[in-house]
């Protein structure tokens, strides 16, 4: 899934592989996918899209968007995004693909569910993107302590630490993927109440976040997920499916994982305790 990390890192690897290049033909849903969710009909993506000059891509919380002429394209966190310099490479089942200039492609394809958009710029209302587009990153100078602070409120205080800081568009781009190790660096366990929650241990977390979040964008994205040329991140994760039941590197404690709030949870139990 794409997180903060990913989708900065293949907006950049965009830039390098696609930018300025013209999409000469375009194939949109020829694999038709129930979760697969596009801006009004696909069969139209062909007539809007062909002919446009790639321009910038951008990583907007956990979404990609390319400029194309005076159109954009937008990438939901559950599509994988591929990069093809010979057609003759590209998968055959797709939701979206763009045939380019000079015989690449670049072809997303939908996992359990994702969003494939292509608009006239302006005209997308798509609730998720203007909230991703309008809210500081954690990668940004903007999203201090100050703008930290605001996001806790009463309200706020009922829930979990992992609910606080991955659900509601709190954080667009934050999910139960990177959570993982901003947490493990903040040394809070995912299931604590966020009430109980000391001021200190706050400050710890707004820490993690933008340091987590930093290392993982300099290091090309987690080494869970595939970057735009199908290769892993270089991000070494603490917790995640990869390091479950190994020893924690700080304490040699074995990594703990349960189900939680719809995702896997990784925690160490001695550094991460769950009671005060
Ligand atoms: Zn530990």
């Amino acid at each position: 899934m794409l997180e903060i990390p990913e989708s900065t890192t293949i907006a950049k690897q965009l830039n390098e592989a696609v930018l300025g290049k013209t999409i000469c033909n375009v194939v949109a849903n020829s694999s038709p996918h129930k979760f697969a969710f596009y801006h009004g009909d696909p069969a139209y993506y062909k007539t809007l899209l062909s002919g446009q000059v790639i321009g910038e891509s951008v990583g907007i919380g956990a979404m990609i968007e390319i400029f194309a002429g005076d159109c954009r394209i937008v990438f939901g966190d559950g599509v994988n995004l591929h990069y093809y310099n010979d057609s003759v490479k590209a998968p055959s089942k797709h939701q979206l693909l763009l045939e380019l200039n000079d015989g690449s492609i670049l072809v997303s394809s939908v996992q359990m569910y994702g969003a494939v958009l292509a608009f006239k710029e302006e005209t997308n209302d798509n609730k998720y993107y203007l909230i991703a587009k309008e809210k500081p990153s954690p990668l940004n100078d903007n999203f201090n302590i100050i703008y930290f602070n605001t996001l806790r409120t009463k309200e706020s205080d009922k829930l979990s630490v992992k609910a606080f800081l991955a659900t509601q568009q709190r954080i667009p781009g934050i999910g139960n993927g990177v959570l993982q190790d901003i947490l493990f660096h903040a040394r809070i366990h995912p299931k604590r109440k966020m009430g109980p929650i000391t001021e200190k241990e706050y400050i710890n977390m707004f820490h993690a976040v933008k340091e987590t979040l930093a290392e993982m964008t300099r290091l090309g994205g987690r080494d869970t997920e595939k970057d735009l040329f199908g290769s892993a991140g270089g991000y070494k994760t603490v917790l995640s499916k990869n390091t479950v039941w190994k020893p924690c590197p700080v304490c040699g404690t074995a990594i703990q994982k349960a189900s939680y709030l719809g995702g896997v949870i990784y925690w160490c139990p001695v550094c991460q305790p769950l009671a005060e």
